[in-house]
């Protein structure tokens, strides 16, 4: 379905290459940088690479209006941003296959592509109960955020050489930062009192959990895209919340809140609290220029685990 949709828009791409259409690019635009990322943490570590040299940068965030990686359907102007920029970070995982048709369709041939899940190589998870299904969310580890801002760093550095030296120190200086909520989250999870989390909702905090030894349990595996728990699943999260004395069930942001409080009634208390682990995966631009960063949402999660392990 995605490939066709592609296909389709392709068509007009070239139509419109073509037939004259296409609009000319302005002469001082010419040796401006573009850079293109799809996912917002990646937009947000380029921001802060970029610094105050960005000036000469172009970067646009593509799923900008909060709809989530797997649901996202690229529209012809995403498709042309793509196939034209200088630089390209995405996933490069099933849910954003249809970049990766985009680029099979590159005008710029000296485009740099940057594909997170390559990146990371053997150490990207598997989803559980598959074969070989990447893990997506590799944003949710601050480790791996470190690893993705070097190689972006490199990336720009090859690309204008004269910023590469800027690049690289912004680069180191982000690093320090994430490196110091890395480390605590570390000092928060040896202090709590429990170091597992239950989610009445979907789970794609694998990175994250993993990150700190904690364990987890879910209504779901990953974003399934089911939104019914089974009466068995519900009965099992509301015992382990006995269990556990888990004082709060969590959901992702966006979430609906209807499997968390039947989790929540189904115990012996009945008074957990509902709280929100933001996975990132629906910040929008209006939410990025009012502020929001990969650093603030990370630091309020933070905060909300504190209050979930203890
Ligand atoms: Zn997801």
């Amino acid at each position: 379905m995605k490939h066709k949709l592609i296909i389709f828009l392709l068509s007009f791409l070239i139509i419109g290459l073509f037939g004259g259409c296409g609009s000319p690019e302005s002469s001082g635009e010419e040796d401006k940088l573009s850079v293109v990322a799809t996912i917002f943490p990646a937009y947000d570590w380029t921001r802060s690479i970029l610094g105050e040299e960005g000036g000469d940068a172009e970067l646009t965030l593509l799923l900008d209006n909060g709809v989530d990686l797997h649901s996202y359907q690229p529209s012809m102007e995403d498709i042309v941003k793509i196939s034209d920029c200088d630089l390209l970070i995405y996933v490069g995982g099933e849910s954003d296959a249809w970049v990766s048709d985009a680029l099979d369709n590159a005008t710029n041939k000296n485009m740099k592509v940057v594909s997170l899940l390559d990146v990371l190589g053997d150490a990207a998870k598997v989803e559980p109960d598959t074969e070989d299904e990447r893990d997506e969310h590799v944003w949710l580890s601050l480790k791996n955020a470190e690893v993705f801002c070097n190689v972006i760093a490199g990336a720009l550095g090859e690309l204008a050489p004269e910023h590469a030296d800027a690049y690289m120190s912004n680069a180191s200086a982000y690093i320090e930062e994430l490196s110091a909520l890395d480390s605590e989250y570390r000092e928060t999870v040896d202090q709590a009192t429990r170091k597992t989390v239950l989610f009445g909702d979907r789970f794609p905090f694998r990175y994250l959990t993993e990150d700190y030894g904690l364990s987890y349990f879910a209504a779901f595996e990953g974003c399934s895209a089911e939104t019914e728990a089974s009466f068995e699943t519900i009965s099992s999260l509301a015992h382990t919340v006995d269990e556990l004395g888990l004082p709060c069930v969590l959901t992702t942001e966006n979430a609906e809140k209807g499997i968390a409080e039947t989790i929540i009634q189904n115990t012996t208390a009945k008074n957990q609290k509902i709280l929100i682990l933001d996975s990132l995966q629906s910040v929008t631009l209006d939410d990025a220029e009012e502020g929001v960063t990969y650093l603030s949402v990370m630091e309020q999660n933070l905060f909300v685990l504190k209050e979930a392990l203890n």
